[in-house]
């Protein structure tokens, strides 16, 4: 790396990564007056490995600073109704039905989109900037303070100094891992096929949909011109299922979503359907001096109710709700902020954890497995469960909230930074 072709930054929080937890997090804070850089890694927000729900707790949380409707104006599903496969045949519930929300159903909205959204929002801030293609690759550290960055752009490479800085970069985190934090893996027992069919106008009008049967698990998302398609195998599995031929996997597949039959023979190249590792995981400390770790990049979530990018969501609140004032302010942020932003999201993320842990064993318990195919029940008393709504709203509270869910404490901030803020402050530890 050539010195001489650094170009500087100084700012005053540096987010790196562009997905649900950086993006909001860098609005939140951008309303405040702070000044903050975002730095994503891709050059657009187009990518396939996703996830495309918005659970009640982001939409109310985006209701909060007044960009709900907004929002919901943008082309998207609502989901209410799912179908369980019981031992009687097939049952649909409205999963919300008790559930006391403005917004009781969940958002299905290509990632990119909701992304887009919200920076496109962000960039209303003249104290907010965005810089796509920026790959981060260190961490500048003195006297074991973080102060920035160093990223690779598009012209060469850069340097971002900030008072606090960041790491939102997902469940691979090069920021985590350049901090020297090793995150505690919480075994899992599932992979995800992960592929697209076409879609035609007379297919199921789901948005959502998830279809159970001779052993497979699959769930298939309706992203307008295609389907997302997302097919539970157990981990280690994918060896057998290739080995079995592609003829086998579509036959497989045709005989759980019939509906969609034909469309798996356009399956006909391994390289269409990459193998998703599917991990728990999560960090003891988030956090070290100028350093906050949020999102996956501390705790990576399974696919398995679809909550991981709200609970991002909800952690950028908390970063916001606890370390915005004072960024904006210049008051020194002391490690124990840091601290405390960890304090209030781990019992929300350690309870979600650990029913993912147990559901993904329920599914394990219901995909192929080496001894061939098995049928999967919803068992009797939990279907009694789907029956009474009051009782429903329990795990759909769950599921769209979590616990402790936090609500944006600070107000907008009109003015900027350059206007009324003080320098840079310098991290204590
Ligand atoms: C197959 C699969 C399906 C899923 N489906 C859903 C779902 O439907 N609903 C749901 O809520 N959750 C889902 N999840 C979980 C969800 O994707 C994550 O929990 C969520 O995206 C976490 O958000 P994040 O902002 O922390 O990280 P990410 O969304 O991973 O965003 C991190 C960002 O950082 C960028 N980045 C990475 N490295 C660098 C770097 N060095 N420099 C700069 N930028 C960098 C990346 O490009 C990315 O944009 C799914 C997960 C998987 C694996």
């Amino acid at each position: 790396m050539s010195t001489s072709a650094q170009l500087r930054e100084e700012t005053i929080c540096c987010v790196v990564g562009g997905g649900p937890a950086g993006a909001m997090l860098a609005l939140l804070l951008a309303r405040q007056g702070v000044e903050v850089t975002l730095l994503e890694a891709h050059r657009d927000f187009e990518r396939d490995f996703r996830g495309d729900t918005l659970h009640a707790s982001t939409m109310e949380i985006l209701d909060e600073i007044g960009l709900a409707d907004r929002l919901l104006e943008l082309r998207h599903a609502k989901v209410r109704h799912f179908t369980v496969p019981t031992k009687g045949g097939e049952f649909t519930f409205d999963l919300f039905a008790g559930l006391r929300t403005r917004f009781p159903y969940i958002v299905v909205m290509a990632q990119s989109r909701f992304l887009e959204f919200i920076t496109e929002e962000a960039k209303r801030y003249p104290n907010f900037r965005l810089a796509m293609g920026a790959r981060v690759e260190e961490l500048l550290e003195e006297d074991g303070v973080v102060r920035g960055v160093r990223y690779r752009g598009r012209d060469g490479w850069r340097e971002v100094r900030a008072t606090l800085t960041v790491g939102a970069d997902g469940r691979f985190s090069k920021v985590r891992r350049l901090a020297g934090f090793d995150p505690v893996k919480i075994s899992s027992p599932i992979d995800v096929l992960w592929f697209r069919i076409s879609r035609r106008e007379e297919d199921p009008k789901e948005a959502l949909a998830a279809r159970m049967g001779s052993g497979l698990f699959l769930v298939l998302i309706d992203r307008f011109d295609y389907w997302q398609v997302g097919c539970t195998i157990l981990k280690g599995g994918y060896r057998r299922i290739r080995d079995a031929g592609l003829e086998g996997l579509r036959r497989s597949l045709a005989r759980v979503a019939p509906e969609w039959a034909d469309r798996f023979d356009e399956l006909e190249d391994w390289k269409q359907i990459p193998v998703l590792s599917v991990e728990i995981s999560r960090l003891k400390r988030w956090h070290k001096p100028g350093l906050l770790l949020i999102g996956d990049a501390a705790h990576v979530m399974s696919p398995l109710g679809g909550v991981g990018i709200n609970y991002a969501i909800q952690d950028a609140v908390v970063a916001s709700n606890v370390l915005g004032k004072k960024l904006a302010t210049g008051t020194p942020i002391q490690e124990r902020d840091l601290a405390e932003v960890q304090r209030r999201r781990e019992l929300p993320i350690r309870a979600i954890q650990t029913f993912q842990s147990l559901g993904q064993r329920g599914v394990a318990r219901g995909v192929l497995n080496s001894e061939g195919e098995r049928a999967f029940a919803v068992p009797r008393l939990v279907l009694l469960l789907l029956k009474i709504p009051r009782l429903l709203a329990i795990p759909a509270r769950f599921l769209s909230f979590g616990l402790r869910p936090p609500h944006v404490e600070a107000g907008e901030e009109i003015t900027t930074r350059a206007e009324n803020a003080s320098p840079p402050s310098v991290p204590t530890r």
